[in-house]
């Protein structure tokens, strides 16, 4: 597994599923999100597919329709899939933002995705990265109520400090 995706807090390998505590090892797939702000990693998570997909049906159709055509207008997935397949360095998948093309060297502020199975990275359309002002753009395009499930959620599963975070522009991570 790629450092990068590991747990930023313990510095190993995700082990449990945010939202259910289920074992990440023997979890079908499951996905981890960061957050960087500055540079810093300021929000992670791990959860399994089961959760994410409970989570994705309490979204509004309209935001899940918004959302995908937000990816599916910014994104040649074909073009990607074409230059990276489904084998290449874990690096140069997150090179540059998913939606705008922008060299992510540069870049201080923005959010990464992963997927895997079991303990193996699944290389695809994941993992990717995507920049804070497309995350800001993608999140206008959400309802207020989609909004509210995230924000619900991350207040639940992060009670404390890491549910006050806020990216620069105001907002919860949007966990792509
Ligand atoms: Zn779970
Ligand atoms: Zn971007």
């Amino acid at each position: 597994m790629p450092d990068n995706f590991y747990s930023l807090e313990t510095g190993k390998p995700f082990t449990h599923c945010c939202a259910c505590d289920c074992q990440l090892s023997e979890a079908g797939m499951h996905i981890i999100n960061k957050s960087y702000v500055a540079g810093e990693c300021i929000f992670e998570l791990a959860m399994c597919i089961e959760c994410r997909e409970d989570m994705n049906a309490q979204l509004s159709e309209e935001s899940r329709v918004a959302i995908f055509d937000f990816m599916h207008d910014h994104t040649d997935m074909d073009q990607r899939e074409q230059e990276l397949g489904t084998d290449s360095n874990t690096e140069a998948y997150l090179q540059s933002c998913i939606t705008c093309g922008t060299d992510a060297h540069g870049l201080t502020n923005y959010s990464t995705g992963a997927m895997f199975s079991h303990t193996t990275l699944v290389k695809g359309p994941f993992p990717m990265l995507i920049c804070s002002a497309c995350e800001e753009k993608l999140g206008e395009t959400i309802s207020d109520e989609t909004r509210d499930v995230w924000d619900k959620f991350i207040g639940e599963h992060f009670p404390g400090p890491p549910s006050e975070i806020e990216l620069p522009n105001g907002n919860k991570p949007l966990l792509m």
